[in-house]
């Protein structure tokens, strides 16, 4: 079993903190994501799992094993950094077994036979001859995967290992780690700032912010369930609108602004705090432009429109509020339209400064 599991780890330089009491736990054969911001303290949970850095205070386990002071090469991760240069005097090759120099792995495989499933592994096949320098970008991350599967890690950590690719070949490689983890069941922590990428290839996603853990959980859960502000605008494209509270009981918002009061009133599920205003969130494939028998109805007006091709993209005003709108039919539209909401789709994601 190879869960990674972290309890309230702090780390700080120079008295600065860079991560704040970061809980999470990784079930054995799980690929999980880190994503936030640049800053948020990504790169330093990794460097902590693989043991480049020693947490002020909070456990690090690996295999229900403590690793505090163990050092990395010992620990029994594989690595891939975001622009890990493979070493450019050697071979792939020799570049893939460099990889096997602190362990044997298991099974009884010599290590030029290994190296080679590796290569195949990594679709490489037959490229254990070039250099490094011959290899395109992409290439060259597949080989520092190869590299960093070679002792055969109980985790692979990968920290932005798409970043320095173009979006097409970001698109087609995350497939390719992704069918990979889950051919090989390896308990997997991948980092990224991009939140698409997360959500497309993740079991769980960890939101991070300024040192802390924002939230845990699915994809779906993390998009449609955000549990803050922050969360709510870092993942996907969403609508932030000002809420007053009608009534604590049964928990009651109103859109702000003006409008009709009954017609804007959303029962929600609960409410975060003692505030008069509160920050809802709406998902744009949420608000239905054109529908007007919709539970909610917002008279706004078009501002710009974005074509997307398989949608427009609708920045529409409502009561000096704008409200972005993913509209899926034939013509852009334009001028005065109608904004209907279901209050099912709308989630309060915090008291008003939050
Ligand atoms: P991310 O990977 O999410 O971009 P990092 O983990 O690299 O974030 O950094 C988190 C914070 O810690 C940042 O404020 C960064 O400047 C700081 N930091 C990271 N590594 C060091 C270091 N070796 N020395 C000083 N500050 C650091
Ligand atoms: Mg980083």
């Amino acid at each position: 079993m190879s869960e990674v599991i972290l309890e309230d780890v702090s780390v700080s330089f120079d008295g600065v903190p860079a991560l704040r009491d970061v809980s999470l736990s990784v079930s054995d054969g799980e690929f999980f994501t880190l994503v936030g911001p640049s800053g948020c303290g990504k790169t330093t949970t990794l460097r902590t799992v693989a043991g480049f850095e020693e947490p002020d205070t909070g456990t690090v386990e690996i295999g229900g094993v403590d690793v505090a002071g163990v050092p990395p090469e010992d620990r029994n991760v594989g690595i891939v950094f975001q622009n890990y240069a493979l070493f450019p005097h050697m071979s792939v090759r020799e570049n893939v077994a460099y990889g096997l120099r602190y362990r044997d792995p298991p099974g009884d495989v010599d290590d030029d036979e290994r190296v080679d499933n590796l290569l195949e592994l990594v679709d490489m096949a037959g490229m254990g001859e070039r250099d490094p320098e011959e290899l395109s970008g992409g290439q060259q991350q597949r080989i520092a995967l190869a590299r960093a599967l070679a002792p055969g890690p109980e985790v692979l950590l990968l920290d932005e290992p798409l970043s320095a690719l173009d979006a097409r070949l970001r698109e087609r490689l995350r497939v390719v780690i992704r069918d990979l983890q889950q051919e090989l069941g390896i308990t997997t922590i991948y980092v990224t700032h991009d939140q698409a990428e997360a959500l497309a290839i993740s079991d769980r996603v960890a939101v991070m912010h300024d040192g802390r853990v924002e939230q845990i959980g699915r994809p779906e859960a993390i998009y449609r369930e955000p549990a803050s502000r922050f969360v709510a605008e870092f993942v996907g494209d969403n609508n932030l609108l000002e809420g007053a509270v009608v009534s604590t009981d049964p928990p009651q918002v109103r859109l702000a602004g003006g409008g009709d009061e009954q017609a804007t009133t959303i029962a929600v599920d609960s409410l975060p705090s003692e505030n008069e205003r509160v920050t809802l969130s709406i998902r744009p494939e949420d608000v239905r432009l054109g529908d007007a028998s919709a539970p909610i109805t917002l008279s706004a007006t078009v501002d710009t429109v974005e074509f997307l091709g398989d949608a427009y993209r609708v920045h529409c005003r409502w009561d000096d509020q704008s409200v972005l709108v993913k509209y899926t039919g034939d013509a852009a539209p334009e001028g005065t339209v109608t904004l209907g909401i279901d209050p099912e789709t709308v989630t309060v994601v915090g008291g008003e400064g939050s």
